[in-house]
């Protein structure tokens, strides 16, 4: 029988947890570059958009670090209180985007072209499926609602992007 390890409500076994645990930290690390880079070109390009991009990446960069703490921690809690806190992010960023939108809208700000944020956008666009993909298929493993809401934090960052 393969090694597991009491994680919470679920027992998952350890060649899949290391699996998370990689997911989740590679997206830790691309969401600080995220967070840093479209902040930094937003507000050299007045951008709304690169803006709102970047505070999805933070929002992003919490939910993983939320899930991150979920598959360490053993205590029965940590599946309910990660998910708890991966739902309310995701509904703050929908919030979010749709008072985004709407100021784009009445404000009809023009941005300057930014090539650091078409970059920064391109390279999300092609990372964040992938990597949403990935957690999907491991939240469905582990039967973890928490991981589930991370990705889709993840489509939405593509979606976005
Ligand atoms: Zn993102």
């Amino acid at each position: 029988m393969a090694e597991s390890k009491q994680t919470g409500i679920s027992t998952i076994g350890l060649s899949q947890l290391s699996a998370i645990n990689r997911v989740q930290f590679l997206t830790v690390a691309w969401m600080c570059v995220e967070v840093a880079v479209a902040l930094f070109a937003a507000i050299r390009a007045n951008s709304v958009a690169l803006a709102a991009f970047g505070a999805d990446s933070a929002s992003e960069l919490l939910s993983a670090a939320t899930v991150l703490w979920r598959f360490r921690s053993d205590r029965h809690y940590a599946e309910i209180t990660a998910t708890r806190i991966t739902t309310w992010l995701l509904v703050t960023l929908a919030m979010y985007i749709g008072m985004a939108s709407v100021s784009a809208f009445i404000f009809r700000r023009k941005p300057e072209a930014s090539y650091l944020g078409m970059i920064l956008l391109i390279t999300a666009a092609l990372i964040m499926p992938w990597l949403g993909r990935k957690k999907r298929r491991l939240a469905t493993a582990a039967g973890s609602t928490a991981l589930r809401a991370d990705a889709a934090q993840s489509s939405v960052c593509a979606y976005l992007a």
